[in-house]
């Protein structure tokens, strides 16, 4: 698990101070699963806060495309979140599902999620360096994922087997948050399997994500963007 990820990684970093008026900077919000629910908004409002505060907003087009027919899964969270995009001047546009790349043209293609297979280009100054791929390994990706109980942890085939995190079958959001619950489940769960006790249920699908909406100075891990 990771201890303190950053919140920008370097490349990203570069683009988003690269970016000057007239720049068109493109965010995209995959269908699920992704690691960390909030984690593709919170590039977007950072990216808006480092601008404004370098005074090159507006002079730079912010657009943020996301699959589902919402901002955010959660309505009471998602009612906020609209009117935090609204404040940053981030055009949003739902049921877009991002298809390919064309580094050399600028153009992002998005597919209309739920249309009759209707495609757009979207001009964009920002894109990765290479081609997105799995972060998972060949082997893992052939594999399913460890089946374990949502609440205790432990394999549905192979009681001395515990799963936790990312990788497993459960169905929480996949936060770093919900590994935080998890883990002593599992630890009790194992002491109770070495006595011959039955598996304890004490995982109740826990996640939460922290969203930032600005680069604050007194938590942040970047303080240089
Ligand atoms: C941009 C971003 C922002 C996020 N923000 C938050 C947040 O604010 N709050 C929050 O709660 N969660 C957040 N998350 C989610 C959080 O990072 C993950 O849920 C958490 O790291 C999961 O921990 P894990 O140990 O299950 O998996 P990981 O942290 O992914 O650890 C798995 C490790 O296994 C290694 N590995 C993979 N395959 C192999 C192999 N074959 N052999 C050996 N090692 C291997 C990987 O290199 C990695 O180090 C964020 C995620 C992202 C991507």
């Amino acid at each position: 698990m990771c201890a303190a990820r950053p919140l920008i990684n370097e490349y990203t970093l570069s683009c988003i101070r690269a970016l000057k008026p007239g720049s068109k900077a493109v965010f995209t919000q995959p269908p699920l699963p992704f690691k960390c629910p909030g984690a593709p908004q919170k590039i977007v409002y950072l990216t808006a806060d480092h601008l404004k505060r370098n005074g090159l907003r507006p002079g730079v087009e912010l657009r943020y495309f996301v699959h589902a027919p919402v901002i955010f899964g959660v309505p009471f969270f998602a009612r906020e979140l609209v009117k935090v995009a609204a404040n940053h001047g981030v055009d949003v546009n739902f049921q877009h599902n991002l298809v390919a790349i064309d580094a050399k043209a600028k153009t992002a293609t998005f597919e209309i999620v739920g249309g009759q297979g209707e495609k757009i280009d979207v001009a964009c100054s920002m894109s990765r360096r290479r081609k997105a791929r799995p972060t998972r390994s060949r082997r893992a990706r052939s594999s399913t994922p460890p089946e374990v109980n949502q609440n205790s942890m432990q394999h549905v085939r192979y009681p001395n087997v515990f799963g936790l995190g990312d990788a497993c079958s459960t169905p929480n959001s996949k936060t770093a948050a919900a590994v935080r619950k998890q883990a002593p489940v599992v630890v009790r769960n194992i002491l109770r399997a070495m006595k011959g006790e039955a598996a304890d249920a004490g995982c109740d699908g826990y996640a939460s994500t922290p969203a930032r909406f600005s680069n604050g100075r007194p938590n942040c891990a970047r303080r240089d963007c």
